[in-house]
């Protein structure tokens, strides 16, 4: 089985290592990864500029650092390789629930793998103002692979892993609002800049990925591409009386 891996905080990140390290019992492992941090990247691919790659032996395995997004990672350790029998994403420096599905890097990666068909699995840890413990985390890792990778379904997973955790949660994304606050400020020179902030604004609901990490669970959550709004498509039909387009 060939396992790439990916992330968005960077080819030297502790994280991508100890998930290197996790996937290798699975195995072959070949890293491709953005030469430098990339979080909150969302989906963006580079088309503007030509993409590189340059390889960056990563303790003992194959790897490959892109001047590019964890999306273009992805797409090129693909192509370069042939594809892959799964992709995995992270482990990221800090956790991915609920609103950030919309702007993490390490998720875009699961992301664009089930965009050109391979599997994708994102994992993100909490961290506090200390770097995790990978080796402490490192058999929650394993035991979340062992469950996940001989499922050929879901084809995209969101895993989120606490230090000590209690168990495993399926779960389904929060969809609590944030502030989104801006908050100015000025440089040495007195230019004025700005901070995004993103602060919750609601509890998390019960069976949601933020619950289960805010209870001490590590959360699996299903996801998928097409974000059609269902319900709101038959209700407009309905109302309309247009009968649906076909093509699904
Ligand atoms: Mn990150």
């Amino acid at each position: 089985m060939r396992i790439l891996v990916s992330n968005d905080d960077g080819i030297y990140s502790p994280g991508i290592l100890a998930l290197a390290e996790a996937a290798a019992q699975f195995g072959d492992v070949r890293i491709v990864a953005p030469d430098v941090e990339q979080s909150s990247m969302g989906a963006a691919i580079t088309a503007s500029r030509p993409l590189r790659f340059r390889k960056t032996p990563i303790s003992k395995f194959d790897a490959y650092r892109v001047n590019g997004t964890p999306s273009d990672c992805v797409a090129l350790g693909l192509h370069l390789w042939g594809g892959a029998d799964l992709v995995l994403s992270g482990i990221n420096l800090g956790s991915n629930l609920g609103n950030s599905t919309w702007h993490s890097g390490t998720l875009a990666a699961a992301k664009q793998a089930v965009l050109l068909g391979t599997r994708g699995i994102a994992l993100s840890t909490p961290v506090e103002d200390d770097e995790p413990e990978f080796t402490e985390l490192a058999p929650s890792v394993t035991k979340v692979l062992q469950l996940l990778i001989p499922r050929q379904q879901p084809r995209l997973l969101n895993v989120n892993l606490p230090l000590n955790a209690k168990g495993m949660k399926w779960t389904r994304q929060s969809v609590r609002h944030y502030d989104g606050k801006i908050i100015p400020d000025k440089d040495p020179r007195g230019r004025e800049h700005f901070w995004f902030t993103v602060t919750p604004l609601e509890k998390a609901e019960q069976g949601t990925d933020r619950w289960a990490i805010e209870n001490g669970w590590i959360s699996i959550t299903p996801l998928r591409l097409d974000l059609t709004d269902e319900a709101a498509l038959s209700a407009t039909l309905e109302s309309t009386g247009e009968t649906p387009a076909s093509g699904r």
